[in-house]
């Protein structure tokens, strides 16, 4: 039988890093479900701040951690949602985020923290723990981040705004002459004339 740890943020101000015991995990395994604002994890609350995303909904995080091979194999997923502006034609909209990972956790031996290393296969992460615990936060918040569009786009074929009138061409043309595309436009009728 799996032991079920549930942490949520239901203390005020209270913070609740999950940390796994390597110890724990040797001897069966842990299920974990930590759910907690956005504002629990640094690294979205810089995203946030910086990036004009918005957490729309709490990182629910739901893992199971297993010792296997003489490292702590953590899988699971996160899910969340987050308000976008799209990077063309500025509209806000709502994106659900949900990711599935595996993490490879290996104790670092040396003075430092190893670097992180991503696998062959992208769903694959390998970690480094020092010490007899596993702070599980930094991969949340980290798996999270990786959802997140660098390029938010409302729709694939948004049209974008008209550079010279500011019009949202997504709701039909406003009849300005825009350059670039006309000679686009010029170079597509060229070479069908050219066939
Ligand atoms: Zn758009
Ligand atoms: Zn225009």
């Amino acid at each position: 039988m799996a032991s079920i740890y549930i942490l949520g943020n239901f203390e005020k101000e209270g913070v609740h890093p999950v940390k796994i015991r390597v110890d724990d995990v040797k001897k069966k395994r842990i299920d974990l479900t930590e759910e907690e604002p956005a504002e629990h994890y640094p690294s979205l609350v810089d995203m946030e701040a910086e990036d004009g995303v918005t957490f729309t909904k709490p990182i629910l995080a739901e893992m199971s951690a297993q010792w296997e091979y003489g490292h702590v194999r953590v899988a699971g997923k996160v899910e969340s949602a987050v308000r976008l502006s799209c990077s063309r034609c500025l509209t806000e909209y709502e994106l659900p985020l949900s990711s599935e990972f595996t993490i490879f956790y290996t104790e670092s031996k040396g003075d430092e923290m190893d670097e992180e290393v991503e696998l062959s296969d992208e769903e694959l992460i390998s970690a480094s723990y020092r010490g007899d615990e596993i702070d599980l936060d930094p991969e949340i918040a980290e798996q999270v981040l990786l959802e997140v569009p660098y390029k938010p786009l409302c729709k694939e074929s948004c049209l974008g705004l008209c550079p010279n009138c500011g019009q949202d061409l997504n709701h039909g043309e406003c009849g300005c002459d825009r350059g670039g595309i006309n000679l686009k436009m010029a170079a597509l009728k060229k070479i069908k004339i050219e066939k």
